[in-house]
């Protein structure tokens, strides 16, 4: 999705990744570099190769990318810097969870209690500690390396120790104390920064809810259902927060947790663009989340940016693996069949190969009537979603 919105933006994209990767599919250049994203010397190779790196997933090697950005890569004999954004320390603060809220607590932001989860014979002892200082149940989530859910476990009664000592321990691990929320919702951020590295400035997409289903994200709704409209906005204002005291340019998903009493509780951070602001491919057609990843990388964004979505509402829907290899084309077919007068349905699919629970695709339904109901007109594409990846 970077590069379709690069290649119309005339921006040169070099791709490190394996050599038949997905964006193979239209970009073609001679710089690809082949191989793992893991991997020091090719991530020094994709350095020499370019002007400013950016990363779509954070659990990468950062060292390698402080030694670029500080020391630089050898090219011809000399050394050349290559900036990295969003900087690499925040992509180091942001791998290690317990550490991200940790720096989110320290600048006032709302987390929720949590503490760390001693590995080896006293993991049991750790893990009852956790239980009597958040009560029952509560989340015991892996520190890093997580993603769609993958390294979190939710403990419910104490019978559930011994299992999570199995399955998880093996991990550094904290417990989070768990919040009966009652909507997840996220904001995504544009920040630009000057050469000195001070936030120039900050502009919040508006807040989308999203919903988690096995904690993977499966549906985002914009606007959020049954939200006020100052709670949007104060979701808005707490993730400008959050991303103000990160470092480097870039768009960064606030994931967060409205309470029963409307409080809201900061969960996570994606450094990068992310499945909440999906819909703004073709609700927000002038500022795209991925227009704004590379405007903001390359320090361009328009004076003329604009984040109001041109329809009343969105809804994003994706699609996950199922167990079978061509599960989901029950799902893409629906796609082509129906048709809603006051609803536009948008499919996306990356040309990635299919496994169970993979993200693969995307399914955007925007409407511009004021008061239709998408959730309602995608009624079939939502049932088809789910069942394909129960
Ligand atoms: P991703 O990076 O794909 O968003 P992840 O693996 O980092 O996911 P989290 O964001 O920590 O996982 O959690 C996934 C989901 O689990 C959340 O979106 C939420 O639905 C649920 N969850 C996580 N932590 C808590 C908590 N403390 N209380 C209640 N629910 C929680
Ligand atoms: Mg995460
Ligand atoms: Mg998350």
């Amino acid at each position: 999705m970077l590069q379709e919105q690069a290649a119309l933006l005339g921006i040169e994209l070099v791709v490190l990744d394996e050599t038949n990767c997905p964006v193979r599919q239209i970009n073609q250049n001679e710089k690809h570099v082949a191989g793992s994203f893991r991997d020091p010397e090719k991530i020094r190779e994709l350095a020499r190769r370019c002007d400013v790196l950016t990363v779509e997933i954070e659990h990468i090697n950062t060292d390698v990318l402080e030694e670029i950005a500080t020391t630089g890569v050898e090219i011809g004999g000399k050394m050349k810097k290559v900036p990295v954004h969003p900087s690499w320390e925040t992509l180091r603060l942001i791998q290690d969870k317990y550490l991200q809220k940790e720096h989110f607590q320290r600048a006032g932001i709302p987390v929720a209690p949590q503490m760390v989860v001693n590995a080896g014979e006293s993991m049991s002892n750790s893990l009852q500690e956790a239980s009597n200082a958040f009560g029952l149940p509560f989340m015991l989530k892996a520190r890093k390396e997580s993603y769609d859910g993958r390294g979190n476990f939710k403990i419910t009664s104490p019978e559930d120790f011994e299992t999570a000592v199995n399955t998880m321990g093996k991990f550094s691990l904290y417990a989070e104390k768990f919040l009966p929320f009652r909507k997840e919702l996220a904001v995504m951020v544009i920040r630009t920064e000057s050469e000195e590295g001070e936030t120039k400035s900050l502009y919040a997409y508006p807040t989308v809810e999203t919903i988690h289903e096995d904690s993977v994200c499966t549906k985002v709704f914009y606007p959020p259902r049954h939200v006020s409209n100052e709670i949007c906005e104060a979701a808005k204002d707490v993730a400008s927060n959050v991303v103000r005291t990160l470092k480097g340019r870039g768009v960064f998903a606030v994931e967060m947790f409205l309470l029963e009493n409307d409080e809201l509780v900061v969960n996570e951070v994606a450094p990068r663009p992310h499945n909440s602001g999906h819909f703004t491919i073709e609700s927000v057609p002038s500022m795209s989340q991925y227009k704004a990843q590379l405007y903001s990388i390359l320090d361009i964004i328009p004076s003329s940016i604009k984040l109001q979505p041109r329809v009343s509402s969105a809804m994003m829907i994706n699609i996950l693996g199922g167990a079978q290899e061509d599960s989901h084309h029950s799902l893409v077919d629906l796609t082509y069949s129906i048709y809603r007068d006051s609803m536009d349905i948008f499919l996306h699919l990356y040309g990635k190969s299919s496994k169970p629970g993979r993200k693969i695709g995307h399914i955007t339904v925007t409407s511009h009537a004021p008061d239709s109901n998408l959730e309602e007109l995608a009624a079939p594409l939502i049932k088809e979603a789910d069942r394909i990846r129960q």
